[in-house]
């Protein structure tokens, strides 16, 4: 059996033939069209396109979607990037392809592909997070995407991490991503950078506008202090997060996953020490494993696909 799998973004809508496996076996991207019709039309040429080169398909596809979504209509209530309200795209596709639609937040789909295909293979549980420009974050429990009330993902960039703490667009103080996602990194770091002017960080980014997360990395590895400062507090916050995370759903995996997993063992290696050291459980025989995301962008294609299997 295949299946189809639609990541809806606001730059581009993706979509992928996927087999039993979760292996991509083909994808195809057009610009996201602005209109609700336009979006439901790009969705139906996708699954047109893809059925052609399927072996037998699967009588339902899977869409993940941004914004605030009823999922158990199948309707996206409210997406601020095109100005959608109560668009019944579940419905819409179903009428023009004949197949049954299925939709979940995008965060939730990226845990689910990195659960069947990526770094949870294999296991029972896993929480992924991503830090970007916030932080999203998804869960697979005991072999069920959990999902919550709104459609929502696991809203872990804003948990209180500092109490009184810095300010969040969400209105709290002292949220996760206002401390670890891509975005806290590069402030914090644009702002020891402009207040050391020997900081490496001049000589590698040449001005705090084309500083970016890689070369906070970079310069703290060539021993800078502003950027070893800034690094170290940021990795503190997050190995904090992380293990209180570990502690209350206690998965078999975490996975780590958006831009600033690229530093790779940089970033893996102090969470790991933290959560070894921390964890509740830190004495018990079986250990979460703390591990890379694997599929990057892949991540929501694959999990949007395998949503009728693993949600219905
Ligand atoms: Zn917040």
């Amino acid at each position: 059996m295949n299946y189809i799998g639609i990541d809806l973004g606001g730059i581009n809508t993706a979509a992928a033939l996927v087999s039993e496996e979760g292996e991509i076996l083909q994808t195809r991207s057009v610009p996201t069209p602005r209109t609700p019709e336009g979006v439901a039309d790009a969705i139906a040429a996708h699954v047109k396109a893809l059925s052609e080169g399927a072996d037998e398909l699967a009588p339902c596809i899977g869409i993940g979607a941004p914004g605030s979504l009823d999922t158990e209509r199948g309707v996206i209530e409210y997406w601020s990037n095109l100005n959608f309200h109560e668009v019944p795209l579940a419905e819409m596709v179903r009428s023009r392809t004949g197949l049954d639609a299925v939709m979940e937040n995008d965060a939730n789909c990226a845990a689910l592909g990195e659960y069947v295909a990526g770094a949870g293979k294999g296991s029972r549980s896993l929480i992924v997070i991503t830090l970007g420009t916030g932080i999203g974050g998804g869960a697979v429990l005991n072999g069920r995407l959990a999902t919550g009330l709104n459609g929502g993902g696991l809203e872990v960039g804003h948990m209180v991490i500092e109490h009184g703490g810095r300010p969040c667009t969400c209105g709290r103080r002292g949220c996760f991503e206002t401390y670890c996602s891509a975005t806290a990194l590069i402030r914090e770091a644009r702002k020891a950078m402009a207040e050391d002017p020997a900081s490496r960080m001049w000589a590698l980014a040449g001005s705090p506008e084309k500083l970016n997360g890689k070369l906070v990395f970079d310069a703290a590895g060539e021993g800078d202090a502003a950027a070893t400062r800034v690094l170290e507090e940021f990795l503190d916050y997050l190995g904090s997060g992380v293990t209180s995370l570990i502690n209350v759903f206690q998965p078999e995996v975490f996975c780590i996953g958006g831009g600033l997993a690229g530093a790779g063992e940089r970033i893996m290696a102090p969470v790991r020490e933290t959560v070894q050291r921390e964890a509740y459980a830190r004495d018990s025989r079986q250990q979460t494993r703390v591990l890379r995301a694997l599929l990057g962008n892949d991540a929501g294609l694959i999990g949007a696909a395998m949503l009728p299997r693993y949600r219905i």
